[in-house]
C-alpha cells in the first residue's frame, strides 16, 4: 500500500507524532551499544522465546479470539512472558528482533484477521513495548539476570524492580497513542483483571529468564501454566459480559437481578433498608420516530451515563431492562432521602445533549417510580411491583416526574 494511504494518517496529527516520536525512539534506542554482547548463547535464546512465543500463541488463539471478542476494554496480550524474558537476557538488537517476531507473528496470524487492526497499530504497539523493554533494562543498568544471580538480594531487587519500571512504563506510554480515551480509570489503565494477567505474564517472564539462564530445559514449565492463566482470564471476561447489557454497559435484567437479590438478603439479615427506581423514559418511540434508531440508541447510552453519574453511592447498580427501561439498586437508602436522588436523575436526563451528527437530541424526559425495602415489600418481585405501580402512577399524571408508591395510597 502506497504510504499516503496509510492508516497511520487517519489517526489524528496529536496521535501521528506520538507514534513516529516512540518509533523513531525505539530504533535509535536499539542501534546504542550494550554491555550484553550478542554471542552464539544469546542468539540461541533469541531462537528458543521466539519459538516459545509463536508456539504459545497459536496454541492460545480459539482462546484469544473470544477474548476479543467480548473484550471492550484495553486489551492485554500475553506476550511480556517472552519479552521480559528478552529483558533479562538480550541485548537490544536482539531484544528488538523478539519483539518484532512476536507482534509480526500476532498482527499476521491473528489481529489482521480478527479485527483488522492496521499495521501502523502494530508497529506503534510493538514500539511502545520495545520502549517499555529498554526502560526495564535502563533499571538493571546493563546487566543481565546471570549478573544479577550472583548479586544476591540486590540482583533479586533489581529484577523485581525493572519488571515494575516494565509494568508503569507501558501503562503510561500507552494512553497518549489511544486516540479515544475514556475518563474513568478503568478506561484508562483497563480492568484489573487486565492488569492482573499483565503482572502474572511478567512474573513468568522473570521465572522463564531465570530458567533459561540455569536450566535451560525447564523453560517448557512456563506454557502450560501460561495457558491456563489465559483460559483463566477468558472465563472472567465471560462472565462479566454474561452480566452486562450491551447497548448501554449497564448490568443487564439478570445481573441486575443476582445483585439486587444479595442486597435484599443482606438488607433482611442486617435490619436496613434499600430502595429501588424504575425509569422509563418518557415518548421514546418518537425519538426513535424522529431521528431514527440509532439515534435512539445514542440516547439510551447518554441516559446511562447519566443516571451513572447522579448515582455514586456504594454499591448503587443501574441495570436496563431492555427497551427504554431502567432500574436502579440504591442499598442503605430510606424515604426521606430516596426521593431526591429520582429527582436528580430526572432533572440529568432532562438536561442532557446527545449529539447526533449536525444536530443535539435535547428535551428528554423521564417518568420514574419509587419504592423502599421492607415497607413497599419484601420480596424483589414485590418490590419491582410496586416500583412499577409507581411508574404507571406517574405515566398516567403527565409523565416527566417522581412518584413513590408509599404516597399512592
Ligand atoms: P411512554 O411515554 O408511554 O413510555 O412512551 P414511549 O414511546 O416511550 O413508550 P413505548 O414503550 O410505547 O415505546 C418504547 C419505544 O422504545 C419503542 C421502541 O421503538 C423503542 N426501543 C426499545 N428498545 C430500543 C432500543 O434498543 N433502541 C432504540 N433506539 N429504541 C428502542
Ligand atoms: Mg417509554
Ligand atoms: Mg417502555
Amino acid at each position: 500500500m502506497p504510504p499516503r494511504h496509510w492508516a497511520l494518517w487517519r489517526q489524528g496529527p496529536r496521535v501521528v507524532v506520538y507514534c513516529l516520536l516512540t518509533e523513531a525512539a525505539a530504533v535509535t534506542l536499539t542501534l546504542r551499544p550494550s554491555p550484553i554482547a550478542v554471542d552464539r548463547r544469546t542468539l540461541l535464546i533469541l531462537a528458543v522465546l521466539l519459538v516459545l512465543g509463536v508456539v504459545q500463541s497459536e496454541t492460545g488463539r480459539r482462546v484469544e479470539r473470544i477474548r476479543r471478542r467480548v473484550s471492550g476494554t484495553p486489551h492485554i496480550n500475553m506476550t511480556s512472558v517472552w519479552t521480559f524474558a528478552g529483558v533479562l537476557l538480550l541485548p537490544p538488537p536482539l531484544l528488538a528482533l523478539l519483539v518484532t517476531g512476536l507482534y509480526g507473528h500476532l498482527a499476521v496470524r491473528s489481529w489482521y484477521r480478527l479485527q483488522r487492526v492496521p499495521a501502523s497499530r502494530t508497529v506503534s504497539n510493538a514500539a511502545i513495548i520495545l520502549l517499555s523493554c529498554y526502560a526495564a533494562q535502563a533499571v538493571l543498568r546493563g546487566a543481565d539476570i546471570r549478573t544479577a544471580l550472583t548479586q544476591g538480594w540486590p540482583g533479586t531487587f533489581a529484577v523485581a524492580a525493572a519488571g515494575a519500571t516494565f509494568f508503569v512504563v507501558n501503562a503510561l506510554l500507552v494512553l497518549p497513542a489511544r486516540r479515544e480515551v475514556g475518563r474513568t480509570p478503568e478506561a484508562l489503565f483497563g480492568t484489573w483483571s487486565d492488569n492482573g494477567l499483565e503482572v502474572a505474564t511478567l512474573c513468568l517472564g522473570a521465572l522463564n529468564a531465570l530458567a533459561l539462564a540455569t536450566m535451560p530445559g525447564l523453560v517448557l514449565l512456563v506454557l502450560p501454566p501460561l495457558l491456563l492463566l489465559h483460559r483463566t482470564v477468558l472465563v472472567k471476561q465471560l462472565e462479566v459480559a454474561a452480566h452486562r447489557d450491551e447497548k448501554t454497559g449497564l448490568y443487564n435484567t439478570s445481573g441486575w437481578h443476582a445483585l439486587a437479590e444479595r442486597t435484599l438478603a443482606a438488607a433482611a439479615r442486617q435490619h436496613t433498608t434499600f430502595g429501588l427506581l424504575m425509569l422509563d423514559l418518557d415518548h421514546f418511540k418518537q425519538v426513535n420516530d424522529t431521528y431514527g434508531h440509532l439515534a435512539g440508541d445514542a440516547v439510551l447510552k447518554a441516559v446511562a451515563e447519566s443516571i451513572i453519574a447522579a448515582v455514586r453511592g456504594r454499591g448503587d447498580a443501574v441495570g436496563r431492562f431492555g427497551g427504554e427501561e431502567f432500574v436502579v439498586l440504591l442499598p442503605g437508602i430510606d424515604h426521606p432521602d430516596i426521593g431526591p436522588v429520582a429527582e436528580r436523575i430526572r432533572r440529568a436526563i432532562a438536561t442532557l445533549r446527545v449529539p447526533v451528527g449536525q444536530l443535539s437530541i435535547t428535551g428528554l424526559s423521564t417518568s420514574i417510580g419509587i419504592a423502599v425495602y421492607p415497607r413497599a415489600g419484601t420480596s424483589l418481585q414485590r418490590l419491582l411491583d410496586a416500583a412499577d405501580t409507581a411508574l404507571y402512577h406517574a405515566k398516567a399524571t403527565g409523565r416527566n416526574k417522581v412518584v413513590h408508591v408509599a404516597d399512592l395510597a
